[in-house]
């Protein structure tokens, strides 16, 4: 009995922790701390603890399948090939969309791209960021010129003051809450402002309670009272940023005294004051936020205000500070780097600049990409498939399950059974591989090489620990077959994915510096443009990647959510996550010691109003909001603001997402996850 311990990097979160996948006879069996590894130092939370356990599942799907007469057969490779090739030839690039996935490589992301950009020639190609961090891409590129975390995981323990909005960072990040942890053990204040007292709140200095969807109404409130008090920091102002003065118009408004900010959020005077004034005067603050600030229509504004407030501040550019969006997918920020998206090929390189297009079209060795035209994104995908049948008529979905993870579930059904054509390629047939056409069979994390690249940028790399089951593949060498056999062979002859890493060194200016040899064992942050660059854990410290190199205050108004709570819709719902379950649950709720712990979902609900609506705890009660209702056990429970619910998206018995908003942010085209008017009633027998 042969047992080897291989060193990979987690699949759940964008904290991207490493561990040893334990291997006995070719099959992994269990995870081991990986003491030297560089972003977790060996601790693990369950999700990476227990990230062997659906790896053998006796539901991976091991053979490529085609529906005929409304149910799957067996089929070969080759079968499955040339039925996509056929259908996919028969479409105009337009009508054809491709989904990419931030579960899957870099290598992966960056050959999706290329694939719907060469193979199909359609600009059509996103991915779940759109979900959860579009607004962060758009709104910290337009203030600082770089969308992404500015500081390290390791520089928030550095922090005298770490203010936590919108990110339950303890249950979703929990190797990130080990950093807060030690900022508060080496003296740093804690502020958590959440609707609910999670786990991160009960760790706070200063807990504030506060209505989803007031975020831009508490941080202009902040502001006020910094500026109020002369704590901002005029010498950063002046010499790094500007546009100052149009800040100050906005924020300096009444609307935005404490008192009324107060009577907007529910969140009490008291509270902001010892915020404005914590933040103010530490030596040094770092702001952390996660999807609470993001998935709104002003998700793009809510991440301006954070950046408003850490410039007011001088809070960037050094250990400890900064604006930390914590990414949720363990390569969220990878699968945004290499192009998945309808705006940019890799390392942000627009579609529509004219030197960009030219500069692939030599690296890719084509006289003809998709014309640079700005793609759909996946909300209006969505919205196309459902509102004008016909104009999409194909799609090819890697790694996602929209099925359970889009909002207005309704409204996604109806769009993806407009579909001529669907293509999903899988671990396990997901609620969305059930509609598809073809289903391919993809390899997991652990049976395959690559890389991927965490919240705070570094990129790792992941290593193969066993061979997938049955005839599945790697994602990245599916796409090369397809691309070959469409065509392409050249662009798509690639041996191993370091191979397709080289590449993408090539042309990615961030990572131009970056090669396997140089990752292993911690890894690198980009932007690492040469080969000598030790990579970059701290953005701006001398000025913003702007072209004149100063930050961009932005006045902003707060602005209500799309739907806001009425006579027949009286609550505000907001969603999330828990610490066992992780997204549409295909991993998780296979991994028996996470799906035990939390096996169904639930509604939160104040004391208050439970009482109001005579529910008691644990009873099923009926949610309903324009989109539909879902019968769901209610937690009545203090840890809920009065006035908000609050449901865990990942259980298709209690699909959340029947109820959300499909409302998008005008910039970033975000749902709106975290505010919608909900009523919930008791279910009386017929
Ligand atoms: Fe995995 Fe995130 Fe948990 Fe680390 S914190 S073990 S990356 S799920």
């Amino acid at each position: 009995m042969e047992i080897k311990y291989v060193s990979t990097t987690c699949p759940y979160c964008g904290t991207g922790c490493g561990f040893n996948l334990v291997v006995r006879d070719g099959k992994v069996f269990d995870v081991a701390h990986w003491q030297r590894a560089p972003v977790n130092g060996g601790k693990l939370c369950p999700k990476g603890r227990y990230a062997h356990e659906f790896i053998n599942s006796p539901d991976r799907l091991t053979k490529p399948l085609i529906k005929k007469d409304g149910g799957f057969v067996e089929a070969t490779w080759d079968e499955a090939y040339d039925l996509i090739a056929e259908k996919f030839g028969s479409y105009n690039p337009d009508e054809i969309a491709c989904l990419s996935s931030a579960r899957t490589s870099n290598e992966e992301n960056y050959l999706m791209q290329k694939f719907a950009r060469v193979v199909l020639k359609t600009p059509h190609v996103d991915h779940c960021a759109r979900l959860c961090h579009a607004s962060t891409v758009a709104g910290l590129a337009a203030v600082f010129g770089s969308g992404a975390m500015t500081n390290s995981i390791k520089d928030i323990a550095e922090s005298k003051c770490v203010f936590v909005l919108g990110s339950n960072t303890f249950e979703q990040h929990p190797l990130i809450g080990r950093s807060i942890i030690r900022a508060k053990e080496a003296g740093g204040k804690v502020i958590v402002a959440d609707p609910r007292y999670t786990p991160t709140a009960k760790q706070a200095d200063l807990y504030m309670p506060f209505i989803s969807g007031t975020d831009v109404a508490i941080l202009n409130g902040l502001m006020q009272e910094i500026i109020k008090n002369g704590r901002e920091d005029k010498e950063f102002i002046e010499k790094r940023t500007k546009d100052f003065e149009k800040l100050k118009e906005v924020v300096m408004k009444d609307d935005y005294s404490l008192e009324n900010v107060s009577k907007v959020s529910g969140t009490p005077v008291e509270g902001l004051r010892t915020a404005a004034e914590w933040i103010a005067t530490a030596d040094v603050a770092t702001l952390i936020y996660s999807m609470g600030i993001t998935q709104h229509t002003v998700g793009v504004d809510n991440v301006k205000s954070t950046a408003n407030l850490m410039m007011l501040t001088g809070n960037l550019g050094k250990p400890g500070s900064g604006v930390n969006p914590l990414r949720g997918q363990n390569n969220v920020q990878g699968a945004c780097d290499m192009g998945a998206l309808p705006n940019v090929y890799s390392g942000y390189q627009k579609v529509t600049d004219e030197a960009a297009q030219k500069k692939m079209k030599e690296m890719w060795g084509v006289e003809e990409i998709a014309e640079g035209k700005v793609g759909y994104t996946v909300t209006e995908m969505v919205n196309v498939l459902a509102e004008s049948p016909g104009k999409l008529k194909a799609m090819y979905i890697m790694g996602e399950n929209p099925m359970l993870s889009d909002p207005d579930l309704g409204h996604v059904e109806e769009g993806l059974r407009n579909l001529e054509f669907l293509v999903v390629q899988d671990i396990f047939l997901t609620e969305t591989a059930e509609l598809a056409d073809v289903v391919l069979p993809a390899a997991c994390y652990a049976e395959k090489d690559g890389t991927q690249t965490n919240t705070e940028r570094r990129v790792q790399r992941w290593k193969k620990a066993q061979d997938p089951p049955g005839e599945a593949k790697e994602d990245w060498k599916i796409l090369c077959e397809l691309g070959s056999r469409m065509g392409y062979p050249e662009q798509f002859a690639f041996e191993s994915p370091e191979a397709v890493f080289d590449e993408v060194a090539a042309v990615t200016p961030s990572y131009h510096g970056m090669s396997y040899g140089r990752l292993d064992p911690d890894g690198l942050h980009w932007p690492c443009p040469t080969e000598e660059h030790p990579g970059t854990p701290i953005l701006h410290r001398e000025t913003f990647a702007m072209p004149d190199g100063l930050g961009v205050f932005s006045p902003i108004e707060w602005k209500p959510p799309a739907e806001v709570p009425d006579a027949e819709y009286p609550f505000v719902l907001t969603t999330g996550r828990t610490i066992w379950q992780w997204h549409t649950g295909t991993m998780t709720r296979r991994s028996w010691s996470l799906e035990k712990e939390a096996p169904i979902g639930w509604i939160e609900i104040n004391p208050e109003d439970a009482k109001a609506l005579g529910i008691k705890d644990e009873e099923v009660v009926r949610a309903s909001t324009r989109r539909g209702s879902v019968e769901i056990p209610a937690r009545v429970t203090p840890e809920i603001i009065k006035g908000v619910m609050f449901i865990p998206f990942h259980y298709k018995e209690h699909p959340a997402n029947r109820l959300t908003h499909n409302a998008l942010d005008p910039v970033a085209k975000i749902p709106e996850f975290k505010a919608c008017a909900v009523r919930v009633e008791k279910i009386t027998e017929e």
